[in-house]
């Protein structure tokens, strides 16, 4: 598509994101909320069964969570909270009741916002709201065959769904926009968030307009998107297809769709309902909830959240693409703060060894760990009083990290410390000089290479333990 014409369009873009709450049953009943290793229909009970004549009852784990996720989206609560849940009415068949157990006009949280760094800039994503829902289960179509497959061991565990304001305009902000979400609901707890799993999927509402427009334009929603790149490439491809139609004078079709991976294209899935075609009316089953804001305050307590760790690492200098780094790992994020808490002033070197090597051996090696805060910040001392070169203070943080051992004792061990007694190492570079007579008289005719030669012996002397630039500064001192 030629600039000129793709200039011409505004894109806008909102998500809806289901994050499965980290309960350990669903939400109306006690069956386990994860079912990956269980064969099909058997973490089930008559109540998300949805057999006629059940009952649910609410999980309040799940409410927790959901009021402790409202805090991380800059929800304010109010003195008391009127939420209430309401049927959403359907057939298909996977939802064997015929409806879905969610919220319509009074769910559990309300407008907040979601901020994160982008290209230099802050972005700042409005939240409608947030409400909580019991899952559909799950329909598989075996290849070849004529029917297709119903699995309800995912019926009912608890979700909340994300609703986004339509603030994002590019296939970059949509994309950060949903990990910053990725990074919230991990900081938080609130979720396993595999997204292999489906722990959290992610619909992409795209509608484009004309720049300057005040309508919006006719929006599809591509459904069921559990990558990043996925979203950005549905956002690219949905404008392009978008903005192709109007410009050839059809009109873009209000309808949900579907991605296909393979072909890096959306598809058409079905035409989309609107909202009064569901026949929203409220639960009669589960009384409506009041929730005094001191309730959901004790939810949402936080150590730190991106936000609070990002102002931290830019404190002590780290770049904002760096900190990103490790504001991606909140397990790695979890051991920096602690061990800057203890210790400010190795919070740089405790940095660049958790955003380092320390992401490359979790890969390798799985992310069992014996580095605790205090080991990193004593070796981090060690190295700043020149006990340890930066190689070998990597080293024995390898060593460390496999086994919990005394760091100095460990160093001593394995021959990683640096030789920087001051004394020491005089006589060792006065012995050095005294055995290459040439190389001083050399070095001072002017020949700056005979000082390498000498640092050389010297460091060789040491057996390689040497501190070399006080090495170094003992040679020059005394060569005059
Ligand atoms: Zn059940």
């Amino acid at each position: 598509m030629k600039p000129e014409i793709r200039d011409k369009y505004e894109v806008v873009i909102g998500i809806e994101c289901h994050v499965q709450l980290a309960t350990k049953s669903k939400l109306f009943c006690s069956c386990d909320n994860d079912s990956r290793e269980a064969e099909p229909n058997t973490n089930v009970c008559e109540v998300c069964f949805g057999m006629p004549g059940t009952l649910p009852v609410l999980n309040k784990r799940a409410v927790e969570l959901a009021m402790r996720l409202g805090k991380a989206l800059n929800y304010e609560y109010p003195e008391k909270l009127h939420t209430k849940f309401d049927r959403k009415n359907y057939f298909y068949p996977d939802s064997p009741k015929g409806y879905q157990i969610t919220q319509f006009d009074e769910p559990i949280v309300g407008e907040g916002f979601v901020e994160f760094p982008l290209e230099g800039r802050t972005v700042r994503i409005g939240i409608t709201r947030a409400h909580l829902e019991g899952d559909a289960g799950k329909l598989t179509h075996p290849e070849g065959k004529d029917y297709s497959l119903v699995d309800l061991n995912r019926a009912e565990t608890p979700l909340v769904e994300i609703v986004s304001e339509p603030d994002m305009r590019t296939p970059a902000e949509a994309k950060g926009y949903a990990q910053e979400l990725y990074n919230l609901v991990r900081y938080a707890g609130v979720s396993q968030a595999n997204l292999y799993y489906g722990n959290m999927r992610f619909d992409v509402n795209v509608s484009v307009r004309l720049k300057g427009a005040k309508e919006l334009g006719t929006r599809t929603e591509t459904k069921n998107l559990n990558s990043f790149k996925a979203i950005e490439r549905t956002v690219e491809y949905e404008t392009r297809r978008q903005i192709v139609l109007v410009e050839h004078g059809d009109r873009v079709r209000q309808e949900t769709r579907g991605w296909n991976d393979a072909k890096q294209q959306t598809y058409p899935m079905r035409s989309k309902e609107d909202a009064d075609e569901y026949r929203y009316f409220p639960e009669p089953d589960l009384p409506p909830l009041v929730i005094p804001r001191a309730m959901a305050a004790a939810q949402g307590h936080f150590d730190f959240l991106p936000a609070d760790l990002r102002v931290l690492l830019a404190k002590v200098g780290i770049s904002p693409r760096d900190a990103e780094v490790l504001v991606g790992e909140p397990e790695l994020a979890r051991v920096w703060y602690e061990a800057h808490k203890l210790e400010p002033k190795h919070a740089r070197f405790v940095f660049t060894w958790l955003a380092g090597p320390e992401i490359k051996l979790r890969e390798d090696h799985g992310p069992e760990s014996q580095l605790t805060p205090r080991i990193l910040n004593q070796v981090a001392a060690m190295a700043a009083a020149g006990q340890l070169s930066s190689t070998n203070a990597k080293e024995l943080l390898g060593l460390l990290r496999a086994h919990a051992a005394d760091p100095s004792k460990l160093a001593s061990e394995r021959g990683l410390m640096q030789e920087s007694n001051e004394g020491e190492l005089a006589k060792i570079v006065e012995q050095v000089m005294a055995d290459h007579p040439q190389a001083v008289a050399d070095y001072r005719a002017g020949n700056q290479r005979a000082f390498g030669a000498l640092v050389g012996a010297s460091m060789k002397a040491t057996k390689g333990k040497g501190n070399p630039p006080l090495i170094n500064q003992l040679l020059k001192d005394r060569l005059g």
